[in-house]
Order: C-alpha cells, then sequence, then structure tokens
C-alpha cells in the first residue's frame, strides 16, 4: 500500500517572478517536506525573467534564454504545476480554489502572486468590441505579447508607443529591431517623470533622440486611428501621428480582481501584513506586484525578492517572526541602453534641503543627490552610474556622508570603489534581475570562484538587464581581497586552445599547422586535446589553408562529416544545389525520382528556395547523390548558404537589376566557402526586397541608374536585425569583388559561432566600410587573394560518395528515433491548435503559423 502523504498542501495561483521565487525560497528551506506544492499559472510555460522581455524584443535575447525553471524544474521537485490555467474563484471557508479548466484544489496555505497586468487607458479606439484590441494594438507584459509584437511589427513600417517610462522606453528601443520608425508620445513633459527630474529627462530624451527614436512630450492621446487596422493616434492638441502598430505602455494595475471577487481586501493591490498575510486571514498570502503592503504597491522586482524570503521563512517556520518592513526603492536599471539610477526624491522639497548637480547633456550624463540634515534622502544618476554602489548603501542605511559632497558623485579621492564594496551590507540586492546579494557574490568568492565569469555564471548575477554588471565586478575585486583572476578564456578563439584568433592565426601560419591536432599538440600545453574546440579549428585552418588543410574525421560535427543536415530523428535531409533559387525541369525530375525511390517522406521548398529532401537514411546518402546527381547545396555547417533572389528586371516589371543572375553568379563563386557562422545571402532586384535582402549576412538590392546597394550584417532567424549599409556600387563586378572582400575579412576576425548580426555592430559599420571599401588597412588585396584561393579549393563534399574516408562514414550508428510522420499534405491543414494566445494576439495575421526556416515569419506568404 502507497504510503499516505502527510505534507499539507501549499496552492500558488500565479507562476510569475514572484510566485516562483517564493517556491524557490520554500523549498530551499525545507519546505518540499512540509508542504505538497501545487502552482497555477495563467501563461502556457515555466517561470521566467519578465524583465528580460525587453532583451527578446529587441532581438539580444532569445526566448529559450530567458527561463529561469522550465517545466522539468518543476517535475524534479515534485512540484504540481498546471500551466496554461487561470484560478477564477477562492473558497476562504471550503479552502479549495476553482481554476478555469473546471477543476478545484484544495489547499491547506495558499499563495497569491497574480503580479500586474498592463494599464490600457480607455482610449476611443484602442479596442473593437467583442474583439479585444484593434488590429495592430499591443501591450508589453508576456511572452505572449512580445511574440504577437514581434510577428505584427516585421510586417509593419511605423510604430507609436504610449508612454515615456521605464516600459515604453524599452518598448520603443526594441521596436527599432523591427520597424523603420518609432514614436514615443508621452503625456508628461518629460520622459521617466516617476523617476527623474525635468533636467535628466530633458538629457534622456537627448538620448533616445539620438538613438533614432523621435519623442513628443505633453501629449494626450485621445484616439487610435484606423478602420480595419491601425493608421496612426491622434493627440489632444489635434495632431495626429501616422502609424500601423500601436504599444500602449501606460503603467499597471495590481492582478487583484480574482481576490476581491473572491472576499479578499483589495485597495490598490490584495492587502498583506508585514508577513504577507492577507488582512485578517489566517492561511492566505500574497507576494509580489499584486500586493499592497502599509499602502505601498511595487512595480520592480526588488521588493518582490525581500517579500519571498520573509514569506518563506515564515510560512516553513524558519523564522515565524520574519518581517517585511517595505522596500526603499532605489532602482539600477539599463533603459533602452542608457544606464539609469534613482532613489528616493528626485528634486528637493524643502529650502534647506542641499542638492548637488551635475548635467554634462551632450554625454548624456546627469547626477544630482538631494542631502537633507546630513543623510542622503535622493539621487539621481544618467549615463554614468560608477557611483552607484556608495549612493545606494548611503540612502539605504543613511551612511555618514563626505564633507566633500561632490566627492559622491566622483572618484577625487575618497570613498573611492573598493570603500564603496566594503561598505555595502550583505543583504544589499546587488543584482535586482536575478536577485542575487553581496552575501550570495561574497560567499562564491569564498567558495573558490576567482573570476568574474565564473562568480556570474554560478550566481547568475548581471545576467539580466546587466546594468550592476560594474558593481558585480567590484564586489567579486573586494571580496578576493584583489585576487581577482582574469578570465582569459573570455577572449581566447576556441576555448581549448589559450589564444586569441590574431595571435593564433599568426601563430598557426609561423609554425604551419595544417590540421587540428596539430595544434592541439603544439599549442596547447600538454597537448590535450578539446572536443568542444575541434569544429572551430577546423573551420579556421580550412579558411586559412585551403587545399593544404589537412582533414581529420574526428574533428567535424556528424552534418560536416556526412555533408547531411541530421535531424531529431537521426535521419538526414539532404539540399542539392539550386543557385539562385532557378532550377530546370530536368533537375526537378531527377528529384521527384529520387524522392519516390527512396520514399522520402518530405519534401519542402526552404526558406532558401531549394528543395530540401527530409528523412533519408545515412547509409543511402551516397547513392541518393549519385542519383541526383547534383552538387551538395550545403544546407549544415558553418559556411556560406544560400544566394536568395527575387525574379529580377528580366521578369518583373518593377526590377531596375538582374537580381537573378546576380545571386547565381555570387551563389557560384563562394559556395561552400567555411567562416564562423553560417552566411545567408540575397539579392534583390528593386528595393521593393522581395527576396529579404536587408535582414541577410550580405544582401543586395538593385537600384535605379543600374547601381547596387550592399547592406550588411542583417539577420532574420532567431535574432533580428536590418543590415548596415555598407556601400552603393556601380556594378555587379563591383559586388562580387566586395562581397568577397567582406566575407573573407568576416572569416578573419569574427569570432567562432559570431554571426554577421554579432560581428558588424561589435565592429563598426565604419570601421568595416573603412577596411572593406576604402582598404584604410592597406589589406584589400591580401582579403581579396585569400578569398581567391579560397574559392579555388572548391570541391564537391558529395563526391566523397565514391570513396568514402573512413569505412563507418555513411553506417549508421544512431538507432533511428520514431518520429510523428508528417503527412504529405496535398490539402491546407487546420492549424494545429498552440498555445493560449491572449486576445490581442487574434489582432496579428497569419497568427500562430509556424516560421518558415528562414525567420521570416508570415512575410512571404503575401510576397512574389
Ligand atoms: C517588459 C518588462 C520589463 C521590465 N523591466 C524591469 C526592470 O528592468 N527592473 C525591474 O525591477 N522590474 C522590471 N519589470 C517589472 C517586473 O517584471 C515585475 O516587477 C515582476 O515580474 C513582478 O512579479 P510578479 O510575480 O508579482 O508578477 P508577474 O511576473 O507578472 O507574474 C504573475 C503571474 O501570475 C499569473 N496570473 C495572474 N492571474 C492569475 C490567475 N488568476 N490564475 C493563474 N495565474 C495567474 C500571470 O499569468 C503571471 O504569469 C519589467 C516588466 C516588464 C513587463
Ligand atoms: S524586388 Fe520584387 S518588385 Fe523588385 S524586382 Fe524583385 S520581384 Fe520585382
Ligand atoms: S526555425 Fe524551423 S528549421 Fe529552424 S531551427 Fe526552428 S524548427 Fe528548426
Amino acid at each position: 500500500m502507497d504510503a499516505v502523504d502527510q505534507r499539507r498542501c501549499l496552492v500558488v495561483v500565479g507562476n510569475g517572478m514572484a510566485g516562483a521565487r517564493t517556491v524557490e525560497e520554500i523549498l530551499e528551506r525545507g519546505g518540499g517536506d512540509q508542504f505538497a506544492i501545487t502552482m497555477f499559472g495563467e501563461e502556457p510555460y515555466g517561470n521566467y525573467n519578465r524583465i528580460l522581455l525587453s532583451n527578446v524584443l529587441s532581438g539580444v535575447d532569445d526566448e529559450a534564454g530567458i527561463f529561469l525553471n522550465d517545466m522539468s524544474w518543476y517535475a524534479e521537485n515534485g512540484i504540481t504545476l498546471h500551466a496554461g490555467t487561470r484560478v477564477i474563484r477562492i473558497d476562504r471557508f471550503a479552502r479549495r480554489i476553482y481554476a478555469d479548466d473546471g477543476t478545484e484544489t484544495p489547499y491547506d496555505k495558499l499563495i497569491i502572486a497574480t503580479g500586474s497586468r498592463a494599464f490600457v487607458p480607455p482610449i476611443p479606439g484602442i479596442h473593437r468590441p467583442g474583439r479585444g484590441y484593434h488590429q495592430g494594438v499591443f501591450a508589453f507584459r508576456t511572452i505572449d505579447d512580445t511574440r504577437n509584437m514581434i510577428r505584427y511589427a516585421r510586417e509593419h513600417e511605423r510604430a507609436v508607443v504610449i508612454g515615456g517610462g521605464l516600459l515604453g522606453l524599452e518598448a520603443a528601443r526594441g521596436l527599432q529591431n523591427h520597424l523603420a520608425h518609432v514614436t514615443l508620445v508621452h503625456a508628461a513633459g518629460h520622459l521617466m517623470n516617476a523617476q527623474l527630474d525635468a533636467q535628466a529627462g530633458a538629457i534622456l530624451r537627448r538620448s533616445i533622440e539620438r538613438l533614432g527614436i523621435e519623442v513628443v512630450l505633453g501629449a494626450h492621446t485621445t484616439e487610435v486611428l484606423g478602420k480595419h487596422a491601425v493608421t496612426g493616434v491622434k493627440l489632444k492638441d489635434g495632431r495626429t501621428v501616422a502609424c500601423d502598430v500601436v504599444v500602449v505602455a501606460a503603467g499597471i494595475r495590481a492582478n487583484a480582481e480574482m481576490a476581491a471577487t473572491s472576499g479578499l481586501p483589495v485597495e490598490r493591490g490584495i492587502v498583506v501584513d508585514d508577513q504577507m498575510r492577507v488582512q485578517d486571514e489566517v492561511d492566505i498570502y500574497s507576494v509580489g506586484e499584486c500586493v499592497q503592503h502599509r499602502g505601498e504597491t511595487y512595480g520592480l522586482v526588488a521588493p518582490l525578492w525581500e517579500q519571498a524570503r520573509v514569506l518563506a521563512d515564515h510560512i516553513t517556520g524558519t523564522n515565524p517572526n520574519a518581517a517585511y518592513h517595505g522596500s526603499r526603492l532605489a532602482t539600477k536599471l539599463k533603459v533602452a541602453g542608457v544606464d539609469v539610477a534613482s532613489m528616493g526624491l528626485k528634486e528637493a522639497e524643502r529650502d534647506d534641503d542641499e542638492t548637488v548637480v551635475f548635467a554634462e547633456p551632450r554625454k548624456g550624463v546627469y547626477k544630482s543627490i538631494i542631502i537633507r540634515d546630513d543623510r542622503l534622502v535622493g539621487a539621481t544618476l544618467l549615463g554614468d552610474v560608477q557611483k552607484v554602489a556608495f549612493l545606494m548603501q548611503a540612502f539605504d542605511r543613511g551612511l555618514a556622508l563626505p564633507k566633500e559632497r561632490v566627492e559622491m558623485l566622483f572618484d577625487l579621492g575618497a570613498p573611492s570603489a573598493d570603500v564603496s564594496a566594503a561598505e555595502l551590507g550583505d543583504d544589499v540586492q546587488v543584482c535586482n534581475c536575478n536577485g542575487v546579494t553581496k552575501r550570495a557574490l561574497v560567499d562564491t568568492v569564498q567558495g573558490g570562484v576567482k573570476t568574474l565569469t565564473g562568480v556570474m555564471d554560478a550566481t547568475r548575477a548581471g545576467k539580466g538587464c546587466g546594468s550592476c554588471k560594474g558593481l558585480v565586478a567590484q564586489i567579486v575585486e573586494w571580496a578576493a581581497d584583489g585576487k581577482v583572476e582574469d578570465d582569459p578564456a573570455a577572449s581566447w578563439y576556441v576555448p581549448g586552445v589559450p589564444m586569441p584568433k590574431a595571435e593564433l592565426m599568426a601563430v598557426i601560419r609561423e609554425h604551419g599547422l595544417k590540421s587540428v591536432s596539430a595544434v592541439f599538440a603544439t599549442l596547447v600545453p600538454g597537448g590535450e586535446e578539446d572536443a568542444k574546440s575541434k569544429m572551430g579549428l577546423a573551420s579556421l585552418l580550412r579558411m586559412m589553408w585551403g587545399d593544404e588543410y589537412v582533414d581529420e574525421r574526428d574533428a567535424r560535427f556528424i552534418n560536416d562529416r556526412v555533408h547531411a543536415n541530421i535531424q531529431r530523428d537521426g535521419t538526414f535531409s539532404v539540399v542539392p544545389q539550386i543557385k539562385g533559387g532557378v532550377t530546370t525541369p530536368a533537375q526537378l525530375k531527377r528529384i521527384a525520382e529520387v524522392a519516390e525511390k527512396y520514399s522520402v517522406p518530405l519534401v519542402k521548398i526552404t526558406g532558401g528556395q531549394r528543395i530540401d529532401l527530409l528523412g533519408i537514411r545515412k547509409e543511402d546518402l551516397p547513392s541518393v547523390w549519385a542519383d541526383l546527381d547534383m552538387p551538395s547545396g550545403y544546407a549544415y555547417g558553418k559556411s556560406f548558404r544560400t544566394v536568395k533572389t527575387c525574379v529580377g528586371s528580366d521578369f518583373c516589371r518593377f526590377g531596375v537589376g538582374d537580381s537573378t543572375a546576380l545571386g547565381i553568379a555570387i551563389e557560384d563563386r563562394f559556395k561552400a566557402i567555411e567562416g564562423p557562422g553560417k552566411m545567408k545571402l540575397a539579392v534583390t532586384g528593386c528595393p521593393r526586397n522581395c527576396a529579404e535582402a536587408y535582414v541577410k549576412d550580405l544582401g543586395v538590392v538593385a537600384i535605379d541608374g543600374g547601381r547596387w546597394e550592399i547592406y550588411v550584417g542583417g539577420a532574420a532567424g532567431a535574432h533580428v536585425r536590418k543590415g548596415d549599409l555598407l556601400a552603393v556600387v556601380d556594378s555587379p563586378d563591383e559586388v562580387i569583388t566586395l562581397t568577397g572582400r567582406f566575407l573573407q575579412y568576416y572569416r578573419e576576425s569574427a569570432n567562432w559561432l559570431e554571426r554577421t548580426y554579432a560581428w558588424v555592430p561589435r565592429l563598426g559599420i565604419d570601421h568595416i566600410r573603412a577596411v572593406v571599401v576604402d582598404d584604410s588597412d592597406g589589406i584589400a588585396a591580401r582579403l581579396d587573394a585569400a578569398m581567391a584561393a579560397s574559392v579555388a579549393a572548391y570541391r564537391d563534399p558529395w563526391l566523397e560518395r565514391r570513396d568514402p574516408v573512413t569505412p563507418g562514414q555513411f553506417r549508421t550508428s544512431l538507432p533511428l528515433a520514431v518520429l510523428p510522420q508528417v503527412p504529405v499534405r496535398d490539402t491546407v491543414p487546420v492549424a494545429v491548435p498552440g498555445p493560449v494566445v491572449p486576445s490581442i494576439g487574434s489582432a496579428v495575421p497569419g497568427g500562430g503559423s509556424a516560421d518558415n526556416g528562414n525567420g521570416a515569419g508570415p512575410a512571404s506568404a503575401r510576397r512574389v
């Protein structure tokens, strides 16, 4: 007979930052032995860092990177999670909660952590009766909001963000990645008016405008215009701002309706006492943004980490008297890329308040402090937050202030950064995003981790918005007593060979090292081989030595060993070369015959205009290639992939350049070239951009007068970025020359796995233009020659079928997993139900359709 579970039932409603953190704290205190824990979350996911949605919107992080606890965490900790389930009512007397899936769940202890939602002012036109938000209107609160916004924005041109606070600024900055024009419309007279005074707000405005965001202040939105979809917003003074996307970031409201209708005390939030217990309740608690404590509600994470600790101490009995006394809000954030720290008062209130203000508008720097009775009662730092540690501590703990007040804003000798770090209290939260205290950092250092990156990896400090990195570094330095070890590996090209790329290339050349094993043997002390470094080295050596490179099969990843792309079930996909997307009836026939002969389960047109035969068994690869009798299309590996083309001037009535011919010529020349990351290109016959050239590693656009624009560093996969204009040239030949030179410079100087969308902004387009176009470093001829040598070394890898390199090269060693068979679709498939999408998502045309593999999403559906 099963043992009866003696534990009490703890139910947590809300699986956001506060709910999940409280459960983590409870588990840390052994609460797993006391409670059988059940969680309900309206969002159909595990627990993610909401703060980082801004990074997802701006393309810095992908969704997967922001999860704090994925589904397996719940299972591993014995937590029953009802994800995608909304709790609709609590019966406080029967001690049960009722959810929208019809279930009821008993509890002994209940925690409500329902957070808040976006506040959407009742502006006429913002909603469509019975259909949620108007088409093109979005809030910015959840993963689904962010996804829907990105999908919609990709196909539109202009956005208006309503609200110039933290969230509005983040939204505006993020949207710039997807749309050409972003206007920030703010009702108050300056940006972030809740945290900043007018002067700081004006400086922030300049910094934001410098980023290319238009700012309209004193602007009350009175109407959202547009019949079927948004076409603009109308302001109180009669002006209209044209746009097709509206993002509302006008504040938040506590999610407390469910609590209120269940009879709990709700004012601006659910009213709790110092133990986070709901007023007049015995077994119901609440934490996070849905809470009102001593009259205050909070809209930032720092207070909720404190609340979570108190509640966990209390509920597990670790410290039944633990008490939350409210938070003094000292925030440091990176808003739209600008460092901001603010605490307490933003301006002097009394005649005898002392103030020190320093402003450097051109540099975007503003610093101010307000002192009352020798105590710091307010501070603002903008653009330069070096002194934040001392100021936060002084504000929080009432430290004695230096006589020379100006020393609080500048390092004039004292207090130095070290003193600041030393004086910080152990409990001071250093990283707000991930709730890491100074003590956690110090413990990690004392536990033996002596590098900054090591401490950051171990604690997650600094891995959120990144604004605390400087302070984390100071504390690590102080805790290590000045003996911080550099993490040189951060600059190495691959982890197993201790050298940055330029140095590594020089030594490889000097010693004539032509194989991966030779590099390890010569350059690694002890000659130890590192598996993680092999692919990067193989790619580098092939780039450097071309034909002379000595290939060692174990240095390759499976895709490169068999020249095909491994799929989830262990079969491979085969993509023959179809240059520029142009094929012939004979080729099509051959492909069709191969597909029939080998019973290929799925024949798919790829996002790069080629034909993918999916589901080929490893041992069939050589005969498939032989029967196809076409060269490899290089749909695997870190190499030059494809040149997508549009119809161009030959057939298209808008075309001003023969994009197809140029695309084929480029693909023909650079096919198979290896690089640090894959390289996807496109050529389009006019700025209508049907081949999506603006979002490719290199994209060419024909313009009037027989000229061609070359864009570089674009992306439209998990990361979305519009390319930067490298040059405008007069002929296809010049395009080919600059393409080769650009790709060679990228191959030589990018880090392993660094795509051009990261490399171009890292080096800066001006620098790249100077080297590649203007030959500022005098290396153009060498780059051209190096590329020509690589081009000359081309050999179709599929010819290896005649002479396998190892006996087992094409023998299957993997047990093939049985995958759900993809049906051959001869009718339009019925949409597969996806995760619950809130009503705003329904505004997205084609919403829910899968990415088309080139990351362009539904966009291509409407293209020729
Ligand atoms: C884009 C963005 C950027 C931000 N940037 C910062 C920043 O830089 N610094 C900072 O300090 N803070 C920032 N914040 C604020 C921070 O994210 C919040 O303070 C924090 O998420 C609040 O945590 P919470 O658990 O109280 O609420 P949430 O994280 O919102 O979690 C509440 C959860 O409860 C669920 N829920 C609600 N009602 C029910 C119900 N009836 N049944 C079941 N589940 C329910 C919701 O679906 C939600 O998942 C940002 C917020 C956003 C949206
Ligand atoms: S970009 Fe589109 S419109 Fe322009 S030439 Fe190509 S196919 Fe025609
Ligand atoms: S976009 Fe499609 S093909 Fe690309 S990784 Fe995701 S699922 Fe795979």
